[in-house]
C-alpha cells in the first residue's frame, strides 16, 4: 500500500476513534472521570497531524511539516495525560511526558526549518513515541484505580508492541542512508501507520472497556446497597453471603436480626424524616460494632440482619447485647434525635439449615425478645 492510502486510513480511523471517545465522554460517562476526553482530543490531533500526508504535502512545505510533527507530538502528550488521569497515576509522569514533547518539538523545528532532515525527524518521532509508551506502561501499572485486569493487560500489550517497534525503527533509521522522500520510505517505516492505528484503536477500546466496567461495578454496588444506611440491602443478601454459609457449618456462622422497638411511635411523634435519621443512626451503631468480616444488611424497614462468620451462637449473643446496649446508650445521649431501644434475635447456623429454616429460627428468637418486653436479646 502506498503512503497516501496508509495515511488516509490512519487519519479516518483516528477521527472515528476521537468522535467515539468524545461522545462517550459527554453522553455515556458524563461527569464520571477525566482522561477519556484528553484521549479523544489526542486522537483528533493525531488525525489532523496525518492529514497533510493524505493531501500529498511535500518536504518543501516546511511549515506544514513542522506543524504536522508538532501536533503529532502534542497528541502523544495528551494520550499520556489521559491515561495518567484515568488510571489515577502520578501527575509527574504527565510532566515528564510534556517535557519530552517540548524537547522533541524544538528538535523538529531545527530539523525542519534550519537543517531539514527526514531521517532525524523520524528518529525524533520514534524516540518520543517510545518514551510515551514507556510512561503509559508505568502509569497503567502504578495507577490507583481498580480497573478491569484484562483491559489493563490489553493496554500493556499494545504499548509493549508499539515501544518494541519504535525501538527497532530508531535502530534502523540510525544506521540507514539519508531518507529524501517520505512518500517512498521502506516497509518498516510504512508500518508506523499500522502501529499508530493499532495504538489509537486499542487505547480507545481499553479506555471504554475500563470505564464501562467501572460503571457496571458502580451500578451493581448501588443495586445492592441501601441508600439510607449505606449497608447492604435485601437484594445484596444473595450477592454477598458467603458461599460456605451452609456447606461448612463447622465454620460457626451465626446471624442476628435486630428490630427497633415501638418504631411506629417514633414516626408518629417525630415524623417520618426524623424516623429515617433514627434508622440511619442504628445502621451506624451496627456497622461500627461489627467486624470487617461480618456482613450487615438493612433487611426491612427498621429491621437489620447481620451474618457473623467464625462466631458461635454464644459469642454472637454477646455481640448482639453490645449492639443493644450501645444503641440505647448512644441514642439516649444529649443531642441525639430520639432515644430508642432494639430487640435482637440470635441463632447459630445448624448442620441441616437452609436459608428459610435459618430465617424462621432467628425471626422466632426476635419475636420472643419482643414478647419478653423488648430491649433484650434472645438466642435460639
Ligand atoms: P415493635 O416494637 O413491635 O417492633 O413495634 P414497631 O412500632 O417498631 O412495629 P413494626 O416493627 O411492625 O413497625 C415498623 C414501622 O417502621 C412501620 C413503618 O411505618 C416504619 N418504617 C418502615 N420503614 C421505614 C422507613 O424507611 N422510614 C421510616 N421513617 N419508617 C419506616
Ligand atoms: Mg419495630
Ligand atoms: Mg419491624
Amino acid at each position: 500500500m502506498d503512503t497516501y492510502t496508509l495515511a488516509l486510513y490512519s487519519t479516518v480511523l483516528a477521527f472515528a476513534i476521537a468522535a467515539a471517545l468524545l461522545f462517550c465522554y459527554k453522553y455515556m460517562f458524563a461527569g464520571m472521570t477525566h482522561g477519556i476526553d484528553f484521549i479523544g482530543y489526542a486522537s483528533l490531533l493525531l488525525g489532523l497531524s496525518l492529514m497533510p500526508l493524505c493531501l500529498g504535502v511535500t518536504q518543501s512545505d516546511t511549515y506544514i511539516v513542522f506543524f504536522s510533527n508538532a501536533s503529532y507530538s502534542v497528541a502523544f502528550g495528551l494520550f499520556l495525560l489521559g491515561i495518567v488521569l484515568l488510571r489515577g497515576a502520578s501527575q509527574h509522569l504527565a510532566t515528564i511526558g510534556w517535557v519530552s514533547v517540548l524537547g522533541v518539538i524544538a528538535f523538529f523545528f531545527y530539523y525542519t526549518l534550519v537543517e531539514p532532515s527526514v531521517g532525524s525527524r523520524i528518529e525524533a518521532r520514534s524516540v518520543l513515541v517510545f518514551t510515551i509508551c514507556c510512561l503509559v506502561l508505568y502509569a497503567n501499572k502504578t495507577g490507583t484505580q481498580r480497573d478491569d485486569e484484562k483491559a489493563r493487560l490489553l493496554l500493556m500489550v499494545t504499548m509493549l508492541i508499539n515501544a518494541a517497534y519504535m525501538a527497532l525503527r530508531i535502530l534502523v533509521v540510525h544506521n540507514q542512508d539519508a531518507i529524501k522522500d517520505y512518500y517512498s520510505v521502506s516497509f518498516l517505516h510504512k508500518l508506523s501507520f499500522v502501529m499508530t492505528t493499532l495504538t489509537v484503536v486499542s487505547l480507545g477500546f481499553c479506555v471504554i472497556w475500563m470505564l464501562t466496567s467501572r460503571l457496571l461495578k458502580r451500578t451493581y454496588l448501588s443495586a445492592i446497597t441501601d441508600e439510607l444506611t449505606g449497608l447492604y440491602n435485601r437484594t445484596g443478601l444473595k450477592a454477598v453471603l458467603p458461599d460456605v454459609l451452609f456447606s461448612n457449618p463447622r465454620n460457626h456462622y451465626s446471624v442476628m436480626l435486630a428490630d427497633l422497638d415501638h418504631f411506629k411511635l417514633v414516626n408518629d411523634t417525630l415524623g417520618h424524616d426524623k424516623g429515617d435519621l433514627v434508622i440511619k443512626h442504628f445502621g451506624r451503631v451496627i456497622y461500627n460494632l461489627c467486624r470487617d468480616s461480618d456482613k450487615c444488611f438493612r433487611y426491612g424497614g427498621e429491621e437489620f440482619l447481620v451474618v457473623l462468620p467464625n462466631t458461635n451462637g454464644k459469642v454472637a449473643e454477646s455481640i448482639a447485647n453490645r449492639v443493644r446496649r450501645s444503641a440505647k446508650k448512644l441514642s439516649g445521649a444529649k443531642g441525639s434525635i430520639a432515644h430508642y431501644t432494639v430487640s435482637i434475635g440470635v441463632t447459630q447456623v445448624q448442620k441441616d439449615d437452609d436459608w428459610n429454616t435459618l430465617i424462621r429460627r432467628v425471626d422466632q428468637a426476635l419475636y420472643e425478645a419482643k414478647s419478653n418486653g423488648r430491649d433484650c436479646v434472645v438466642r435460639r
